[in-house]
Formats: structure tokens, C-alpha cells, sequence
């Protein structure tokens, strides 16, 4: 069976000419499922019932179903375990702000790149998210909420430049016309470090933003905390960041989770803004989350403000992140776990 939600029109409209069917109906069939975001071809209700019985002998729509879905009472994000038809579960949160609706997707299922203080990583990856999987957390959630999705951001489960090809391939058809038409600019990208991808990245000149998790300014400290930077310390990534910048005009923003005695000192943050002198670049500080599997506190109130202020001080603009869902832990990979009874 095909996953028919992961085919662009291109590949879909070849399918289709293969089956002997006329060009019309592959345009029909790529607005059900990438505009209007039907789970189902009985939906597709201009189709007859012998080529749906066709299509549903040939293809399978990734469209997740719901597992769990936490509502938060403080602010309304919603936070989703959702399935998909092996089983396998991948969490997305989407989060009401006053410019819109905005969705936290996952790529991955579990993530390979070990970062201490993260949940989504503490069993490891299962596997890649199809394009069409990344694109169904979106569809769902929005008919499931009955409001426009407006802004994505690729900051849940999963290393996203890990996944490159079927990433690149969801940016296409979410952003594109035919679909669900987000403009790039509404759409972030976060990674940690992966120093080759962003070079690629920056070849495809996408309008969408690019986050570094950065969390720390130095090798040694860097590297205690995240793997990735064994392999790609902090001065290759940020050489790679300058010339993602010099491509492709776009500012880049720098994550930072402020990590109570570990790396909230005035001196981290003196040494954060040695290295992004001069760059176009914002920085996002985020009070740590703290998660199970491991002893990490947030930073307190004042040296959260002492940072941000040195950071202003060189003048590069940095905002502290808000918390959302705060009542339905809406930030981390912790509802898989539970679910999986993944207990490492
Ligand atoms: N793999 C990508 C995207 C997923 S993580 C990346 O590393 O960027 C999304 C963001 O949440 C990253 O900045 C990540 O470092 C951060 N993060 C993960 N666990 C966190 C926690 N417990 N508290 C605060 N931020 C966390």
C-alpha cells in the first residue's frame, strides 16, 4: 500500500495517469486530502464509489488519529498524543496566540541525539515521520480544533535535519499553494547542530526561520550537555549559521534554555554574545523544563533577567519564552513516554 498523503501533485498526478485516470481527478483527490484534510476517500465525495473502492484498495492517508488530548485550562493549548496506523505515537501542541494559531510538530518518532536535559530523546529513535505524517499532526489538529492553523513550528519529538528529505518534502507541500498554503515566513525550523544539513538547508533558500539550540556558549559545557557537539563543535555550527545568514537573508534565532547553575552565569552569557557578534540573529532564552529522568532546575527570576539584560547590552534582541499549557506539561515529550511505559 502507498501513503497517498506523502505523493506531492507531481508524483500523485503520475499515479494517477498510471491508473488510466484522468488528469482532473488527481487535482480532486489533492484537495481533499491537502485541503480540505479528509482522513478517509469515502469522504471525497465527488469521487465515485468504484474509484474509491480503487483508491482505498492501493493507497493509505497518514492522517494520525487522536490518542490523548490534554486542554489547558490556563491559556487553551491543546496538547495531542496522536497514532498512527503502526501503533507508533508522536506528540503536537498547538498554542493560541493573537496573531494566530500556532502548531509544535514532531518529525521524528523518539529522536537519536541524546540531549541530557530533553524527553523526547530518552529511549532513542524508533523512526522518520513521511512527509505525509508530519503534514497529518497539522490537518488533524486544525479540523479537530475547527480553527486555522497559522504558524508551525518543528520543535517536537525528533532531530528534524535527522530527517531531511521527508522535512524539505513537508515544507513544500505545507507552504505551497495547493495545500494548506502557510507562507515559509510563519514556519520555524529547530535544530541542534546538525553542521552539513544547515549548509544544505541554506542551499534550498527557504523563507522560513532557522532556531539553533544553542544552550550553552562553551565546547566543554556544550558537549556535557548535548552529543551533537562532539561531532560538530560550536565554532563549525556557528561559521555554518553565519553562511546560512549570508544565503539567505534570513535571521536566525538562538535557543537558549537557562539551566539553574549550569549555564545561567553572567559570564555564559557574555561568552554567547562574543560568539554571535555581529550576526543577524535573535536570541530566545527558555526556562528549563524540567523533566523526570533528570535533576536540571530553571534558573530563578533574576538571573533570567541579569542574561537577557547582558544580551541587550551588545545589542542583539532576546526575549524570555512564555510559558504555555503550563497545567498540561505542554512542552515536553512526556505524554509518549507515559503512553509506551518507556521507562529509561
Ligand atoms: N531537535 C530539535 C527540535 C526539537 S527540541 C532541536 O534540538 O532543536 C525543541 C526545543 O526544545 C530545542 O531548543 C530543545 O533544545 C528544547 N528543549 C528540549 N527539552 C527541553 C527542556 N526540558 N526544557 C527546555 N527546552 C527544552
Amino acid at each position: 500500500m502507498i501513503e497517498i498523503s506523502s505523493l506531492s501533485f507531481d508524483e500523485l498526478s503520475e499515479k494517477i495517469a498510471q491508473m488510466g485516470l484522468p488528469k482532473f481527478r488527481a487535482k480532486q483527490i489533492y484537495e481533499w486530502l491537502h485541503k480540505k484534510n479528509v482522513d478517509s476517500f469515502d469522504k471525497m465525495t465527488n469521487l465515485d464509489k468504484a474509484l474509491r473502492q480503487k483508491l482505498n484498495e492501493e493507497f493509505f492517508i497518514a492522517v494520525p488519529t487522536i490518542s490523548r488530548k490534554l486542554v489547558s485550562k490556563i491559556d487553551g493549548t491543546v496538547k495531542y498524543l496522536f497514532e498512527f496506523s503502526d501503533g507508533e505515537c508522536v506528540e503536537s501542541v498547538v498554542m493560541k496566540y493573537k496573531y494566530g494559531n500556532s502548531i509544535c510538530v514532531s518529525t521524528q518518532v523518539g529522536c537519536a541525539m541524546g540531549c541530557t536535559f530533553c524527553a523526547s530523546t530518552k529511549a532513542g529513535r524508533v523512526r522518520n515521520l513521511t512527509a505525509g505524517e508530519i503534514l497529518g499532526q497539522v490537518y488533524r489538529a486544525q479540523t479537530d480544533t475547527g480553527e486555522r492553523i497559522s504558524h508551525i513550528v518543528l520543535m517536537g519529538i525528533g532531530e528534524p535535519l535527522d530527517n531531511f528529505d521527508n522535512v524539505m518534502k513537508f515544507l513544500d507541500m505545507v507552504s505551497n499553494e495547493q495545500g494548506l498554503n502557510i507562507g515559509q515566513r510563519n514556519i520555524s525550523l529547530s535544530t541542534c547542530g546538525v553542521v552539513p544539513k544547515i549548509y544544505e538547508l541554506a542551499k534550498r533558500n527557504l523563507q522560513i526561520t532557522l532556531s539553533i539550540s544553542i544552550h550553552s556558549p562553551t565546547d566543554e559545557l556544550r558537549t556535557s550537555m548535548m552529543p551533537i557537539n562532539k561531532k560538530y563543535p560550536i565554532s563549525e555550527l556557528i561559521e555554518a549559521c553565519r553562511s546560512y545568514v549570508k544565503t539567505t537573508g534570513r535571521r536566525i534565532s538562538f535557543e537558549y534554555s537557562l539551566i539553574k547553575g549550569v549555564n545561567d552565569s553572567p559570564e555564559c552569557a557574555e561568552k554567547l554574545c562574543a560568539l554571535l557578534r555581529g550576526m543577524l540573529c535573535h536570541v530566545n532564552l527558555i526556562p528549563v523544563n524540567t523533566i523526570e529522568q533528570s535533576d536540571y532546575r530553571k534558573s530563578d527570576k533574576e538571573a533570567i533577567e541579569r542574561f537577557k539584560n547582558i544580551i541587550e547590552k551588545h545589542k542583539i534582541t532576546a526575549t524570555v519564552r512564555r510559558k504555555l499549557g503550563a497545567d498540561i506539561n505542554a512542552a515536553c515529550g512526556q505524554l509518549r513516554r507515559e503512553s509506551k511505559q518507556l521507562d529509561r
